[in-house]
């Protein structure tokens, strides 16, 4: 819901300023229309409806897993395709990954995203009309930017959308940003009042290896993007989560553990290994290969957990979501 729109909208009508905080909180609380928005004029209900779409985006297809997760594919005003997942957890989490982007610019080498044509940035409203997508469903309570694009590539609007996603149920301190490393982004989010939480892509301890996997790093060379964090750290005092996808052969043996684990203060950093969704160029660790990693890690002092895959088997997972269509 485009609330500039709605806002304009109203004041075209001569409604009085209140209308739109009643409107915005019908909808935060998962509403599906506005003819559902009982304490406005049913004149008023009609000419919004008229007026001003419900959702920015159309839901063009939704595939459900077998763990729960729900993927839906959308579409912009402008013909943008985008995804965005619902994760269904058995503690009764409900976290949503959310596109920043249509598409992607950037070009690492194991993502499905960054072989797609990148369209462009999303508005901060077609961000929030994913999350209320899902908040019509049911309640949701956690959020991280790890869909489709590069979120610090487009933080007004993410941080804009973050503002609002509170009143939808997502707090900022269950809200995370994840990035390549997107230094100025990372500084900008150090200065900024939310709580919220950072998460950075590595895969690779070594520059040149980095490099390879993620062209981004010649441009913010590994050391002044740690030191980014480190700085965030001291802003924020909020632990940096760092995302490594276990790459067979690649990336996965124990001196790049070792390596990791040198560059990475404990204090500041927590370490996610992720199994690789397989999108093509290269194959997965095995859960062996994964476990080994990850108890070098612990051995060197630093905390490392696997993420938990979700929703395999409809391409929901971790940088799998390039749009088919
Ligand atoms: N551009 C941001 C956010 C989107 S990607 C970023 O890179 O952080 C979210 C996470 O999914 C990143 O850590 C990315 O490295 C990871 N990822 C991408 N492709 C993957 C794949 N095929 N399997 C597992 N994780 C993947």
């Amino acid at each position: 819901m485009n609330l500039d729109l709605v806002q304009e909208t109203l004041t075209e009508l001569g409604q009085p300023a209140y209308r739109l905080k009643q409107v915005w909180k019908w909808a935060a609380q998962g509403t599906a229309s506005y003819e559902e928005m009982t304490d406005l004029p049913l004149a008023l209900r009609t000419a919004l409806a008229e007026r001003v779409p419900f959702s920015t985006l159309t839901v063009e297809d939704e595939a459900r897993a077998s763990d729960g997760t729900v993927k839906v594919l959308m579409r912009t005003a402008d013909e943008r395709v985008l995804e965005a997942v619902l994760m269904r957890y058995r503690d009764g989490r409900r976290s949503l990954c959310l596109s920043s982007q249509s598409g992607c610019p950037l070009t690492c080498a194991f993502c499905a995203t960054g072989r797609m044509k990148f369209g462009r940035n999303l508005t901060q409203w077609e961000i929030l009309d994913q999350a209320l997508h899902f908040r019509r469903m049911e309640p949701v309570d956690h959020a991280v930017f790890m869909g489709m694009g590069e979120p610090m590539m487009n933080l007004d609007n993410v941080l804009g959308a973050c503002r609002l996603l509170p009143e939808i149920g997502i707090t900022n301190r269950r809200t995370a940003i994840s990035t390549v490393g997107w230094i100025p982004g990372i500084e900008r989010m150090a200065a900024d009042p939310m709580p919220l939480r950072l998460a950075l892509s590595l895969h690779a301890a070594d520059p040149a290896l980095r490099s390879e996997l993620m062209p981004v790093n010649d441009r913010y060379p590994l050391t002044d993007v740690i030191a980014a964090c480190q700085a965030f750290y001291e802003h924020k005092r909020r632990m940096v989560f760092v995302e490594y996808v276990m790459l067979a052969g690649i990336n996965d043996s124990h001196a790049q553990a070792r390596a990791l684990a040198e560059i990475l203060d404990p204090r500041i950093f927590k370490v996610n290994l992720i199994p690789y969704n397989p999108t093509g160029a290269f194959d997965g660790s095995s859960p062996k290969a994964i476990e080994a990693f990850r108890a070098e890690l612990e051995r060197q002092g630093l905390g490392a957990t696997v993420r938990l895959t979700r929703g395999r088997d409809i391409a929901a997972a971790c940088g799998q979501l390039a749009a088919t269509r």
